[in-house]
């Protein structure tokens, strides 16, 4: 498990963010930030990067690389602390505690907010799996192979941030979406576990009727969600369902949707038929007539217009969020040439960096007031990408 050592903010003086942040920057056009660069974007005088650089480094917040000239480029772990920051300078966090979860492409962890309130924060790592042989196959990062990792997360937590949100207003049962920032989101804490470790349930029955329905819910509303199963159904001690993880959902009117849709269920269907010895008496989930009033509370419309594949414009709600139609296709194409390569060879490509990071890993006080991002260093940053709306502090 990785280890987020909070401890390290506190010490970072002003200066030393300047130059993590100016890498972040340089990043949007480089793999491996020229040192000059990081200098001019710091705007520091003389070795005044270089000075700071030096606790970066011995931090692993950044990591020197010489092999084609001198440069930098940012950790997982640098880009943790920067998003980390910012949601405590938004007065959102105040400290970071275990670990709850790990997944193949995402660290989850406790957090606690001004006011005592445990949160979760979900840390998405795209990139971190299956990365190299998807580079080399295919062309959708062609521009952008630099700094595919923090974008591709980044995209990620906005898709899961405006989802949550929005399936939240529409009455399903998801974590409440709190805020997000770069590769992370903030969440409700879920009472419970994950259905995985589960062994018995008093009623079955309910348990699988109430996910079933959510699967047909989500149809409904023109969405499936590619990745429901045991992982990602949580339930607590009065097996109340809540549902979590939507960074691949995709709309009914994808090319593939007939087949995710029927994955989800039949993942369902094994699971429980393994786990609990159920099987449902008839094997269909249940058909509108059957519906009750609860299921018949929310009305039906599409989530998100464009994702539901319609012509127009956007859903408000993500209209809002500024999650594009681009960046959904973005996202479909990583994880369809993720999936692929999966079944691939099993090269596991990039591993996490932060595996070998060290520190302390308890509920410490920060006490970091910085602003959020020191836009006199953005503004004198490297030419703009449209896309990336680093500079616009609500909305990252
Ligand atoms: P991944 O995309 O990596 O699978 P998930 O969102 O499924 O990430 O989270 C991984 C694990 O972390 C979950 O199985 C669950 O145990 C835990 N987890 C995630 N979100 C929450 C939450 N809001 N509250 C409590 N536990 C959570
Ligand atoms: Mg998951």
């Amino acid at each position: 498990k990785m280890k987020l050592d909070v401890n390290v903010l506190r010490y970072l003086s002003k200066d030393e963010f300047r130059v993590l942040t100016a890498t972040e920057m340089g990043m949007k056009n480089h793999e491996i930030v020229p040192a000059e660069l990081v200098e001019r974007i710091a705007g520091l005088r003389n070795g005044g990067a270089y000075k700071n650089m030096k606790t970066l480094l011995k931090h692993k917040l950044v990591h020197h690389d010489s092999t084609k000239y001198d440069g930098y480029r940012l950790t997982n772990l640098g880009y943790d602390y920067l998003a980390i920051k910012t949601m405590v300078n938004r007065g959102l966090i105040t400290g970071v505690g275990r670990q709850i979860g790990v997944g193949k492409e995402s660290d989850i962890f406790e957090v606690v907010g001004e006011d005592g309130r445990v949160m979760a924060l979900k840390l998405h790592r795209l990139g971190r799996t299956s990365f190299r042989a998807v580079k080399s196959k295919r062309d959708y990062l062609k521009h952008r192979s630099s700094f595919n990792w923090l974008y591709l997360s980044r995209l990620a937590a906005l898709k899961e941030y405006a989802f949550m949100k929005a399936l939240g207003e529409h009455g399903f049962p998801v974590p409440e979406a709190i805020d997000w920032n770069r590769h992370c989101v903030l969440m409700s804490l879920v009472s419970g576990y994950p259905l995985v470790q589960v062994k018995e349930l008093n009623n079955p029955q309910l348990a699988f009727e109430t996910i079933m329905n959510l699967i047909v819910r989500l149809a409904e509303h023109g969405l499936i969600h590619c990745d429901f199963n045991e992982f990602n159904i949580m339930i607590d001690d009065s097996e109340n369902i809540t549902m979590i993880d939507f960074p691949q959902m995709v709309s009914v009117s994808h090319k593939n949707a007939q087949m995710y849709f029927d994955r989800d269920v039949e993942c369902i269907f094994k699971f429980f038929g393994k786990r609990f010895n159920y099987a449902p008496p008839t094997a269909a989930p249940k058909k509108e007539s059957e519906l009750t009033d609860e299921d018949a509370e929310d009305d039906g419309r599409p989530i998100f217009e464009d994702v539901a594949g319609h012509e127009g414009a956007l859903d408000q709600e993500l209209a809002a969020s500024g999650f594009t139609k681009q960046n959904q296709q973005v996202l479909e194409q990583y994880v369809e040439n993720a999936e692929e390569n999966d079944n691939d060879d099993g090269e596991d490509g990039v591993s996490s960096e932060n595996d070998d990071v060290e520190g302390v890993n308890g509920l410490e006080r920060l006490t970091v007031s910085d602003e959020d991002e020191p836009s006199t260093v953005v503004s004198t940053a490297v030419e703009g990408e449209g896309e990336d709306r680093r500079s616009d502090g609500q909305s990252q």
